[in-house]
């Protein structure tokens, strides 16, 4: 690794829909960075700390870069370049052809969404909500029976487990059968705990995000869940699958609420498994641009519907961009 060089680009994202409960409305800062091999190969991924969920801020990371200390989040930013690095080399995209995967429609905010514009983003082809819970249950119950009612769409939920698990359990008992019926998952409902979750399983599929490293699974441990939630800036993609495949788990590949480049990976990574392995890969959660105001990066990869457009160049895409980016040496930091 000391042969490689690293340069960054910060960058500030200003919101414009609060992404989650925890989350305050301060613009997201990242970087990206940029990757130089001895060969002279380069290669771009993105860096996006969550201090909130307990990352540390983006500083810390950039520090580590450069002394080579490498955090989880930069093993996954390095991963990133390197699979630009060698599609680049080899002049091919990474979108993949012959391949199509939808994305869920994201309500961060159900207290501030009109029922009625879920009907218009089912109408664009959408086919599953991902709504974000834990603001005020009472109300969220509400808004999920109301879509269940009124719309055909499948839901998705997710607690980021800041509820506990009575106070779950009395949420599912506010919602309508039709409403049940339309749960595709529960995202997180509340701290993992082997037990606990074994018992929710029996009201709704659940899924495993953030907990997922208090779940501590393994291939011989199983996981109490029926699917993952594989975030590729966060945790390696092929060890991940390969544990999905091993409990016969299904996989929803999302971004992390980053940067485009971070969601043109995680995008390229759904695609390039939907390909490999089929019904096992869900409708993605990469469509999260929205959220922030737009900017050069969102422009050239405009969502369609429910899908993200391939972005034309070599790669991830955006050549022109990423070289008209000005990238600071990490040694100068
Ligand atoms: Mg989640």
């Amino acid at each position: 690794m000391d042969r490689l060089k690293f340069f960054f680009s910060r960058y500030k994202l200003p919101i414009l829909a609060s992404p989650n409960a925890q989350s305050d409305a301060a613009p997201r800062e990242g970087a990206l960075i940029k990757v130089v091999n001895a060969l002279g190969r380069v290669g771009y991924g993105d860096l996006h700390p969550w201090p909130e969920f307990g990352e540390g801020p983006l500083s810390e990371h950039l520090r580590a870069l450069r002394e080579l200390r490498l955090t989880p989040l930069l093993e996954q930013t390095l991963w990133m370049a390197k699979r630009d690095a060698e599609a680049r080399a080899r002049g091919k995209s990474l979108w993949p052809t012959g391949v199509s995967l939808k994305n869920n429609f994201l309500v961060t905010d159900a207290l501030a969404t009109p029922v009625a514009s879920l009907l218009a983003e089912q109408q664009k082809g959408f086919e599953v909500v991902k709504v974000k819970c834990g603001r005020d249950l009472q109300a969220e119950a509400h808004f999920v029976n109301e879509v269940a009612a009124q719309t055909r769409l499948r839901l998705r939920l997710d607690f980021n487990a800041i509820t506990s698990a009575e106070r779950f359990e009395a949420f599912m008992m506010k919602l309508t059968d039709t409403a049940l019926q339309s749960l595709e998952y529960v995202e997180d409902p509340c701290p993992y705990d082997a037990e606990t979750w074994r018992g929710l399983r029996s009201r709704a599929k659940l899924a495993l995000d953030q907990e997922w490293d208090r779940a501590d699974f393994n291939k011989e441990r199983r996981p109490q869940c029926d699917i993952l939630i594989l975030k590729p800036a966060r945790r390696d993609v092929d060890s991940s699958v390969d544990l999905a495949l091993h409990w016969g788990l299904r996989l929803v590949v999302t971004s992390s609420m980053d940067h485009p480049v971070g969601v043109a990976h995680a995008m390229t990574t759904a695609l390039e498994l939907k390909k490999q392995h089929g019904a096992a890969i869900l409708p993605a959660g990469c469509l999260t641009n929205f959220l922030y105001e737009p900017n050069a990066y969102s422009a050239a990869m405009p969502a369609q519907g429910p899908f993200l457009q391939p972005v034309p160049g070599k790669g991830i895409g955006f050549d022109a961009l990423l070289e008209s980016t000005t990238w600071t040496d990490i040694k100068s930091l």
